[in-house]
């Protein structure tokens, strides 16, 4: 249990996109981080391994898009910035989590990762959409809209 407890104490600051104060925001809480100052939502973007993904993803109260990725993945590289834009715009209604792939093979088999970057959304530790490859911002976002929708019918 102690990867589960340190999960939870892991702490990055996080600048508010609206008052631009600085919170520290933990990996693993219930609900979703608020700005101390505005309470505005803070964009929730959050690092996981095989010993922390149950903690920060499959138990996360809000849907977790999951962005499994390498270091030596060129398209990866082009997608992370536009999934953390993604993050920042839905703060509040979704939870970024980045798996990198190469050491973390327990995640890479459970969402069959054979190419990455491969993105699954996440509701309470059920799949409920994936997308394989990289793809341009307007179809990123109009495809997690469609998912979060459907989630929600
Ligand atoms: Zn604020």
């Amino acid at each position: 249990m102690t990867t589960s407890s340190d999960a939870r104490e892991v702490v990055g600051v996080v600048r508010c996109p609206k008052c631009g104060k600085n919170n520290r925001v933990p990996a693993a809480a219930s609900g979703a981080p608020r700005c101390g100052n505005c309470k505005a939502p803070l964009p929730w973007i959050v690092d996981a391994g095989d010993d922390s993904f149950s903690v920060v993803a499959d138990e996360s109260s809000l849907p977790v898009l999951v962005d499994l990725w390498a270091p030596w993945c060129g398209p990866c590289r082009a997608v992370s910035p536009v999934l953390e834009q993604l993050a920042t715009e839905m703060a509040g209604r979704i939870k970024l989590v980045k798996v990198n792939a190469d050491v973390a093979p327990q995640a890479s088999r459970r969402f069959e990762a054979q190419a990455i970057p491969t993105l699954v959304l996440l509701d309470r530790g059920k799949v409920v959409a994936r997308q394989i490859g990289a793809a341009p911002a307007d179809a990123l976002r109009k495809w997690l809209e469609n998912a979060l929708a459907g989630k929600a019918a």
